[in-house]
């Protein structure tokens, strides 16, 4: 160590790297984290998961006041939307989180290097031109919008957005043309369509949310339609133009043919996100990227160069912030020299709209590749609970293998799908069976209870169909 200033530097304090920090320093070692952001907590905290949710949480509220769902149960209110105390709690929400970010590395002390990291040799970084040498670097430097060529993102103007822009957008747009039908333009439209924007959704594949199950994906389709979300499947944005505060897009059906133009107040360009390493001077550390621009590494998060590891979405595998955090733990631990283990085949997913689209582990698509597969599906319509709140659209369903029986995977669209996943992960983390699930009490009456249900149907004997 004497020639060492830490046992570990993590460079980035998003999920995974601030997780990582609070961990390496838990187990006695001399921790470090660089953040060129002027809070902590990365993209997920201060642009992500956090105000995202915020927004989500009040807009579903608004909606059920504006939209009928409360008359439905015999309140009557008419709400009228101030728009700037909405952003002011998603502000509060962050500042609150960040700063217990603060706190936590201050309680752990952990040392945080204000300024971007970037190497200078396989043991040394320069932050804010000061060299820092450390035994062990964890790269956590996370990822950012992919752009689109032809539609130039300016938060500023707040014309063509990203989700930054998205999110704090200063007035509920007329029309808004979202670029991808993945999370981000799914969350991000429910928000301003609930506050009373239009939402045009452009896909370029025949359906939304790509990776999902196939029978979530169609059902998320109808039930958006449904709320009035319009949509233009197998379709791309070849260009876009700023007029005044308007946009005007080129769009082309996918497969090519006849061009055609969309006006928009606001367009979201929400078309993946990829990692960050420019800047980082990987080549001065030995380090490379590979095709998808990402730092590979194996089981343990080691890279190619010993002494760096890297961890988040900076590497391959879903861009999620619970997988970053779970990832930091095991990062840290394997350097104290114990044993971290992610099981990446139990990541949940969750889509935070209404309802919620939630799940774990195989699609029956791709577990039909690899096997005889039995299903088990219950509408949430048969659940009491959802009925009784009236919440009928949505399922859940359980894939299991046909011989083992094991759970390969389960999907829930549900208004709490994304609490109601946990139960999925951890019963599939203890390699459960079908009938394990089938024969665990659960309270009544619960969401949940549709996951008893559904895993009943594997056998086909579910009680309420
Ligand atoms: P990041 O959170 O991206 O953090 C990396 C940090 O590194 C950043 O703060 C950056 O400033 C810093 N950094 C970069 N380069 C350097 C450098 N050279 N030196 C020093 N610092 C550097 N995921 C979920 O699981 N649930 C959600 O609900 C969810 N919602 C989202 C909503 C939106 C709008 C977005 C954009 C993302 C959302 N995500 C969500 C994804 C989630 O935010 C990411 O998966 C997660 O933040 C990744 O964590 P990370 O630690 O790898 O990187
Ligand atoms: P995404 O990968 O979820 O979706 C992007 C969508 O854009 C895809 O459906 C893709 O087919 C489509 N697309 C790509 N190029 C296109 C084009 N030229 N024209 C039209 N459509 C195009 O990406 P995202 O929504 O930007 O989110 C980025 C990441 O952030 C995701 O990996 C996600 O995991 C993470 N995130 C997670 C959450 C959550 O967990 N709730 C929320 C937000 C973001």
């Amino acid at each position: 160590m004497a020639d060492y200033d830490y046992d570990v530097l993590v460079i980035g304090a998003g999920p995974g790297g601030y997780v990582a920090a609070i961990r390496a320093a838990q187990l006695g070692l001399k921790t470090a984290c660089a953040e060129g952001r002027e809070t902590l907590g990365g993209t997920c905290l201060n642009v992500g998961c956090i105000p995202s949710k915020a927004m989500l949480h009040a807009s579903e509220y608004y909606e059920a006041a504006a939209g009928g769902a409360m008359a439905a149960m015999g309140i009557k209110v008419k709400p009228e939307l101030d728009l700037g105390a909405m952003h002011g709690q998603r502000k509060d929400a962050v500042k609150g989180l960040t700063g217990g970010i603060e706190f936590l590395f201050k309680k752990n002390k952990i040392d945080w290097l204000k300024g971007y990291a970037k190497f200078t040799s396989a043991d040394t970084v320069d932050v804010a031109g000061k060299n820092v040498r450390a035994k062990n670097i964890i790269i956590a430097t996370g990822s950012s919008v992919t752009p689109l060529p032809g539609v130039e993102v300016d938060n500023a103007k707040g014309v063509i957005v990203d989700s930054t822009g998205a999110l704090e957008l200063a007035k509920v747009p007329g029309h808004m043309v979202v670029i991808g039908g993945g999370v981000i333009g799914l969350e991000l439209g429910s928000v301003w369509r609930r506050l009373g924007a239009k939402v045009t959704c452009v896909e370029f594949l025949d359906q939304i949310l790509p990776g999902m199950d196939g029978d979530v994906r169609k059902e998320a389709n109808r039930i958006f339609k449904k709320q009035g979300i319009e949509f233009k499947l197998k379709t791309k944005v070849t260009g876009a133009t700023v007029k005044g505060k308007k946009a005007v897009l080129t769009l082309e059906p996918a497969a090519g043919g006849e061009a055609e133009t969309l006006e928009a107040d606001v367009v979201l360009v929400s078309i993946g996100r990829r990692p960050n390493t420019d800047g980082l001077a990987l080549d001065k550390a030995g380090l490379a990227v590979n095709k998808r621009g990402q730092i590979e590494t194996d089981h343990d998060f080691r890279t190619s160069v010993p002494g760096i590891w890297a961890i988040g979405d900076v590497i391959p595998g879903p861009m999620l912030a619970h997988k970053a955090e779970d990832e930091g733990i095991a990062c840290a631990e394997n350097i104290a020299g114990q044993t971290g283990i992610v099981n990446h085949d139990v990541i949940p997913s969750v889509v935070y709209t209404w309802p919620e689209i939630a799940g774990v582990g195989l699609t029956e698509e791709a577990a039909k590749e690899r096997g005889e597969v039995k299903v088990g599906k219950f509408p949430m319509l048969a659940n009491s609970r959802a009925k009784t709140n009236h919440e009928p659209d949505g399922f859940v369903k359980v894939i299991a293998d046909a011989k083992t029986d094991r759970v390969l995977g389960v999907w829930i669209i549900a208004s709490v799908a994304g609490t109601m996943i946990a139960q999925a992960a951890q019963a599939m983390e203890f390699g459960a069976t079908s009938e394990d699930i089938a024969y665990t009490c659960h309270a009544h009456p619960t969401h949940s209870e549709a996951i008893k249900e559904a895993a009943m149907a594997v056998t086909g004997k579910p009680i309420h169909i």
